[in-house]
């Protein structure tokens, strides 16, 4: 079972992974978390890199750069661990890379569609969930305590991006999901964490 989670910045993508991992732990699943940019020992490196304030990265390079570590995340963790009969849930995967690279760094979405099927050699979640947030909203939200607690995150190069930017990423992600509803699923986060857990479950469970 593979589960993505997708959503702007402060969307609470990190929290509810966690929730759901805890979710489907109790129920007896063998559940494995990881993360886009990351997940591996190569994959982290390059997230540095991409998220480093200091760094000056032209979209292209930054489009390879996510796949690349995506390449790595995939063929060195993720699917080992779905073959081993694991369930993994992933923070962000090839919808992102639309999103932010496309929709929001505004390059080719055929090219990235091709270079997201190579990365990730054809692999698909059964699920994504994506976590609909105003930017404005998630900007107030935002609490990088969780993210920094977990991984040592620092504030990345993205946050700082306009609200324009931002604004385009929410509707990419609006598009995305009109585009493939089967599989995305939205979810309006709600005012407690609480009440979002509630309609994740309830979309997870009728997945199961
Ligand atoms: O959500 P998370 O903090 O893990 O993402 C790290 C950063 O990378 C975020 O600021 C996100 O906007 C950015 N990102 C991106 N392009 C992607 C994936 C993530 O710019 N394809
Ligand atoms: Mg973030």
């Amino acid at each position: 079972l593979f589960i993505t989670f997708e959503g702007g910045e402060g969307s609470g993508k990190t929290t509810h992974s966690l929730l759901l991992k805890e979710y489907l732990g109790e129920r007896g699943y063998e559940v494995l978390l990881t993360r886009e940019p990351g997940g591996t020992v190569l994959a982290e490196a390059v997230r540095s890199i991409l998220l480093n304030p200091n760094s000056n990265i032209v979209p292209l390079s930054e489009l390879f750069l996510y796949e690349a570590a995506r390449a790595q995340h995939v063929e060195e963790f993720v699917s080992p661990a779905l073959k081993a009969g694991k369930t993994v849930i992933c923070d962000r995967f090839t919808d992102a890379t639309v999103v932010y690279q496309g929709y929001g760094r505004k390059l080719d979405l055929q090219l990235i569609d091709s270079l997201n099927s190579m990365a990730s050699f054809g692999l698909m979640p059964v699920l994504t969930i994506y976590l609909d947030i105003s930017p404005s909203e998630g900007f107030i939200n935002r609490s990088k305590k969780l993210n920094r607690e977990i991984y040592g995150d620092s504030g990345d190069r993205i946050e700082r991006e306009s609200l324009q930017f931002h604004n385009r990423i929410r509707e990419g992600y609006l598009s995305q999901a009109e585009k493939y509803p089967e599989r995305i699923k939205i979810v309006k986060t709600q005012e407690t964490v609480e009440k979002t857990k509630v309609l994740i479950r309830e979309i997870v469970d009728a997945v199961l």
